[in-house]
Parts: structure tokens; C-alpha cells; sequence
């Protein structure tokens, strides 16, 4: 392990070829860390854009509580962390079970996802998104949902809201669809340093969402203070399941997962 963090230091200094490809045949076959949902062991996830190194000052202060960019992708399905979190808490929760017997809906269905609702038959599945770039998703947008009121039995949202506009229609749009009974899924990267959004009609360029928002298609920065009151305004009854609940730190590093990403079900 020490030469392949020595390795890594050359890297960031020389960023030779060979030695990125010694490192990469180290990482697959260490052993510090599992994709949960290839179940394959190696050493380090894949860093989304340059980690939290390349994250600026202002934002880490807010201190977001979103994907986990340090260990985002891993090196052999390519699933990222909110999918394998996803995964790990429906398995833990018994959720799919449930999905079985629902009429589902998805927004941006993630690849290993959407695979599992598939071979779990339920009742109906609608894959939706506002560009979709295959012919199983339709083109839906959350703030206009074109089915009639409880349509839907599980709405599955995962990191949307923040890129909507006006994401309180989608929010007020998903619960009309839901059913009673139903379950909304609508994980959303937040600050729990905000006591409101932060979000100004300025920052209208990529490079100043980037710079004031971490991305260049966010809307804005949520405060989850201000999130859960307006999904609670909404109408949905808000149970907050902790990630601390189900899994310990050790295992939440070990799979790469954000273990301060806590999963909110929405009900109706
Ligand atoms: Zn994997």
C-alpha cells in the first residue's frame, strides 16, 4: 500500500504514462474498497472531475452534502456512488420488494438502477427525462408530468431537482402523480450550513454556476432546512432514514458512499 500511495504522489508530480499504468494494475487488484453493485474489490474509486481538490473555497465551506466525489465511479461497471447508495439502502430497506408491486416512475434512470426494477417485473415502469438519449425513456418534464393525478405507486428523482428550474412545480407535480400510499425518492444535494437556498438570478453563465453553484448546470444551492419544509408544504410526510442507521462508517467507506447522505422517503 505504501508504494502505491508513493506511486500516486509521483503521478500528481510527473503524471508519467507509466506509471499511471502501474498504478491502474495496482488498483485493480487491491483490495481497500468494493463497488457494492459489481461486487469487484480494488483499491480507489474513480474521482468525478478532480475530486475535492478542484472543488472551490467558497463551496466547500457550505459544506454540501451531495455525491461523494472523492470515490465516485468505480473502475469496472462505471456506477457511481449515488446509485451504489441507492442500492444499498433499497436492498437494506426492502424497498425493491415493494417496487415489485408498483407502478413506477423514473426520472434519469441510472444504468444498474433501472437494470434491477427490469428484472424485478413491476407493474409498470416509466423511464422519463427532459433529454432523453434512448428510445426506452420518454421525454417527460417534472414540472409538467403528463399523467393524471396518483398515476403512480414509486417516483425515483435521484439528483434532478437540482438541475430544474423551477424544481417546487416538480416537487408539487410528483406528489399530484403519486398515488396514496406511494413512496417518492427525491435525493438532492443540500448545505445544512444555509438556512435558504442560495440562488441569484446573476449567476446566469457555466462558469459562475460553476464557481457559486459546483456545477455548471445547478440551479442553485439548496438548504436542506428549506428543502424538507417545502417537500412537507408540498403535501408528502417526510420519515429521514439515516445513513448512519443501516450502515457504519467502515462499510459506507469501504463501498464509497457518502455516509452523510442520509435518504429522505417522501410518502403520500
Ligand atoms: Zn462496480
Amino acid at each position: 500500500m505504501k508504494i502505491y500511495l508513493l506511486l500516486k504522489k509521483c503521478y500528481t508530480i510527473f503524471c508519467s504514462r507509466p506509471i499511471r499504468k502501474v498504478l491502474a494494475f495496482l488498483n485493480k487488484h487491491g483490495h481497500k474498497k468494493k463497488c457494492y453493485i459489481c461486487k469487484r474489490e480494488f483499491n480507489s474509486f474513480g474521482l468525478y472531475g478532480k475530486g475535492s481538490k478542484g472543488v472551490p473555497d467558497f463551496i466547500k465551506e457550505l459544506k454540501l452534502v451531495g455525491s461523494d466525489i472523492d470515490n465516485y465511479s468505480c473502475i469496472f461497471c462505471g456506477c457511481h456512488d449515488r446509485e451504489r447508495h441507492l442500492f444499498m439502502y433499497f436492498d437494506r430497506l426492502q424497498l425493491w420488494d415493494k417496487i415489485a408491486q408498483c407502478k413506477v416512475l423514473h426520472f434519469a434512470p441510472e444504468k444498474y438502477i433501472r437494470k434491477k426494477i427490469l428484472s424485478i417485473r413491476p407493474i409498470s415502469y416509466i423511464m422519463a427525462d427532459l433529454n432523453p438519449m434512448e428510445k426506452s425513456i420518454l421525454c417527460i418534464d417534472a414540472t409538467n408530468i403528463p399523467y393524471p393525478d396518483k398515476s403512480f405507486d414509486f417516483i425515483l428523482c435521484n439528483h434532478v431537482l437540482e438541475h430544474i428550474t423551477n424544481y417546487k412545480k416538480a416537487i408539487d407535480e410528483i406528489y399530484r402523480v403519486l398515488n396514496f400510499g406511494g413512496i417518492a425518492i427525491l435525493q438532492t444535494p443540500f448545505s445544512r450550513v444555509l438556512e435558504n437556498n442560495f440562488e441569484d438570478e446573476g449567476i446566469n453563465t457555466n462558469e459562475l454556476r460553476l464557481f457559486f453553484y459546483g456545477e455548471s448546470d445547478h440551479r442553485r444551492i439548496f438548504s436542506e432546512k428549506q428543502l424538507a419544509g417545502e417537500f412537507i408544504s408540498a403535501g408528502f410526510v417526510l420519515k429521514l432514514i439515516t445513513n448512519n442507521s443501516l450502515f457504519d462508517k467502515n462499510t459506507s467507506v469501504y463501498y464509497g458512499i457518502n455516509y452523510n447522505e442520509d435518504l429522505y422517503m417522501l410518502t403520500k
